[in-house]
Order: C-alpha cells, then sequence, then structure tokens
C-alpha cells in the first residue's frame, strides 16, 4: 500500500453505487480523507446485490436459489454494466447444469 504525502499509510473504505448500477469501494486516507482510488470490483461472480430480498446474495446464489428473480431485475432494473454480469452468470449458469 502507498504512502500517502500526508504521512499516512491506511485507508477508509466506503461503498458507492454508481449511476450506472455498479457498486465500488472507495478509498480515501485516513488522515487527509484525499480520494485514493478505487477498489477494484470483485468478478461478477463475486458481484452481490443491494437491494430487494436476496440482497447480499451474489448474482450466482440468486441464479441457484430462483433464476426467474434474474430475469425479472435483468428486465426491471438492471443497467447495462449489470445486464452484462447477468449475461454471464445465465451463461456459466446453464453451462453447469449441461455437465
Ligand atoms: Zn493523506
Amino acid at each position: 500500500m502507498q504512502i500517502c504525502k500526508c504521512g499516512a499509510v491506511e485507508n477508509t473504505e466506503t461503498e458507492k453505487i454508481f449511476s450506472n448500477g455498479t457498486k465500488h469501494i472507495e478509498l480515501r486516507c485516513k488522515g487527509c480523507h484525499t480520494h485514493r482510488g478505487y477498489k477494484p470490483q470483485g468478478k461478477f461472480e463475486d458481484f452481490s446485490l443491494w437491494f430487494g430480498k436476496h440482497k447480499g446474495k451474489t448474482l450466482m446464489q440468486i441464479y441457484k436459489e430462483e433464476p426467474s428473480y434474474l430475469d425479472w431485475i435483468y428486465a426491471n432494473v438492471a443497467k447495462d454494466s449489470m445486464k452484462k454480469k447477468i449475461e454471464e452468470v445465465l451463461k456459466i449458469g446453464i453451462a453447469i447444469e449441461k455437465k
């Protein structure tokens, strides 16, 4: 981890929802609160919902428990970046089922 110009090493992490529907973890210096970038996002398999009855679950978990809910999100809630993630999950899910 880089040392900030103020001398602090640690960052604070804040969850932010972007207008495109993706979740980011913003890093700020614990000392001077300078914006220090964003934590790399996890893979889409790790992407978890922050709303609704499946809040906190990953898309893959939801696919296994209630695939129709993914369809619903896709049609009603998801923006482009999230649609891509759901498409990937569906592709993988279908591939797993075929095995
Ligand atoms: Zn600082």
